[in-house]
């Protein structure tokens, strides 16, 4: 069985008093929560104060990005090492934002993907089409694209542990949500690329999320999808309120 997963992408905002007053009040609006795996995932400079404050807590952390290298001259980076030092448990990676304005490729997502995992981290890998990709009939192909490109030489005992989101671009942001059958059947293919690359057992652990405007009031059609484990959720997750419900939608 897959356990669901809610993660929470904060994209560059809050502070780090603004982001220990959202997970302190998020914290209590789910601690009765069970059978889903809670993630937030502020900015580097709030993820220890957070990491702190959820101690105790069933939430769990991860970063939006991060670079290959362990250490070295890379002026402005953070490594796998310094998130997995604040407590984080998973790192985005491949959102469509960093593929938009800072010229990620299947190649360095892939490099980022071998670090992640050699040091302890769960990826949660972005994938999805641009708008007039998918007027052009393309999601698949890209769709397949990425995922081959991102997990070229990931054996498959690590890859049953990755988290994939399936956000397609025109969603993100946008207050546009894809319709549950067609999250539903993008889904359900990269589940299918994924048992041709690896096997079917593989394919049936990867948890693939959906993301691309979220709200309490369309999580409900979205996990009611056999092949959707959860959502990666960007503006809504900046409201305590909001968020929790997003988490205690019934399975
Ligand atoms: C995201 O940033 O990953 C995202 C899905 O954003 P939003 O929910 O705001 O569309």
């Amino acid at each position: 069985m897959r356990v669901p997963i809610i993660a929470g992408n904060w994209k560059m905002f809050k502070t780090v008093e603004e982001a220990i007053a959202l997970v302190s009040e998020l914290s209590k609006k789910v601690q009765d929560v069970e059978g889903v795996e809670i993630v937030v995932c502020p900015p580097f400079t709030a993820l220890d104060a957070v990491n702190e404050v959820l101690n105790d807590s069933q939430i769990v952390t991860g970063a939006q990005n991060m670079f290959w290298a362990k250490e070295g001259a890379y002026t402005g980076e953070v490594s796998p090492v310094m998130i997995k030092n604040v407590g984080c448990k998973y790192v985005i990676l491949g959102h469509s934002e960093r593929r938009e304005y800072f010229g990620e490729t299947d190649e360095t997502i892939n490099k980022k993907i071998k670090s992640a995992f050699e040091h302890a981290l769960i990826p949660i890998l972005c994938v999805g089409e641009k708008l007039e990709q998918r007027e052009a009939g393309l999601t698949e192909q890209v769709v397949r694209t990425q995922t081959e490109g991102a997990l070229a030489g990931i054996p498959a005992g690590q890859v049953s542990q990755l988290v994939i989101a399936y956000e397609p671009v025109w969603a993100i942001g946008t207050g546009k949500t894809a319709s549950d059958e067609d999250a539903q059947k993008v889904v359900a293919y990269i589940r299918k690329v994924i048992a041709e690359l690896y096997e079917a057992d593989t394919a049936q652990q990867v948890r693939i999320l959906y993301g691309g405007s979220v709200k309490p009031e369309n999580i409900a059609g979205l996990m009611k999808q056999p092949d959707i484990d959860g959502a990666l959720v960007g503006g809504a997750s900046l409201d305590a309120e909001s968020f929790a419900r997003i988490v205690r939608f019934k399975w």
